[in-house]
C-alpha cells in the first residue's frame, strides 16, 4: 500500500503508463481515483492485472490495495476485497457505512457483493466493465429490491487512463504469450 515509487518487478513485463500526481490541494473523486490508478501501477510492475482501490473516510485514505490473485494464489485477493478488509480493521467494525470505495474498475460480481455486504456508503469506479460489472455495466446487484442497504455508485472517474492501463496489459500479455516468451 506504498504511494510512493518502487522499482518495476523483475518478472513482469515494464509498465508504460506513469503515476498520476494530483493536487493535495482538491481532495476530489478524481483525486482519490488518482491514487487508485497509481496502485494500478503498482500491481502491473509485479504482473498483477492493472487494477487499484482505495477507501477514504471523512476525506483521509483509510486502505489502498491493489490485486494480487497471482502473489497470493488467492482468487479472492481483488483491489477492493484486500481495501474492505483493511478499511473494516481501521475503523473497527465490519460495517462501513461512512466509507467511500475508490477501484479504478467497476466491481465484479464478488467485490459488488462485498461493498453491499461491507455496507459501503459509495462506490466510485473509473472504468465501467460491460462484461463482467456488477455495479451497472452488466448488471447492477446494488439495485436488487430486497436491499436493505444502499450503496451509491458513481462511474467513469478518470475512465480513460483506468480502461487504458487494463486494455494495454492485456494486450501486451496477448502478445507476449503469442510469442511463446516467459
Ligand atoms: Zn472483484
Amino acid at each position: 500500500m506504498s504511494a510512493g515509487d518502487e522499482k518495476d518487478g523483475s518478472k513482469g513485463l515494464p509498465c508504460p503508463f506513469e503515476k498520476l500526481r494530483p493536487s493535495q490541494l482538491v481532495r476530489d473523486d478524481t483525486f482519490f481515483m488518482s491514487l487508485a490508478f497509481n496502485l494500478a501501477v503498482d500491481a502491473w510492475r509485479i504482473d498483477e492485472v492493472p487494477i487499484g482501490a482505495v477507501i477514504v473516510r471523512a476525506g483521509e485514505v483509510i486502505a489502498a490495495a491493489h490485486n494480487e490473485v497471482e502473489r497470493a494464489k488467492d482468487p479472492t485477493a481483488h483491489a477492493e476485497m484486500l481495501a474492505i478488509t483493511q478499511a473494516a480493521r481501521k475503523v473497527g467494525d465490519w460495517r462501513l457505512n461512512e466509507c467511500e470505495l475508490y477501484v479504478t474498475k467497476e466491481p465484479c460480481p464478488m467485490c459488488a457483493g462485498a461493498s453491499i455486504m461491507s455496507r459501503l456508503g459509495r462506490v466510485v469506479h473509473g472504468w465501467g466493465d460491460p462484461k463482467m460489472g456488477c455495479m451497472g455495466g452488466a448488471f447492477a446487484l446494488h439495485e436488487l429490491p430486497g436491499l436493505n442497504h444502499r450503496v451509491t455508485v458513481v462511474g467513469g472517474v478518470l475512465e480513460g487512463p483506468c480502461r487504458d492501463i487494463l486494455r494495454a496489459y492485456f494486450e501486451l500479455k496477448r502478445g507476449n504469450d503469442n510469442l511463446g516468451t516467459a
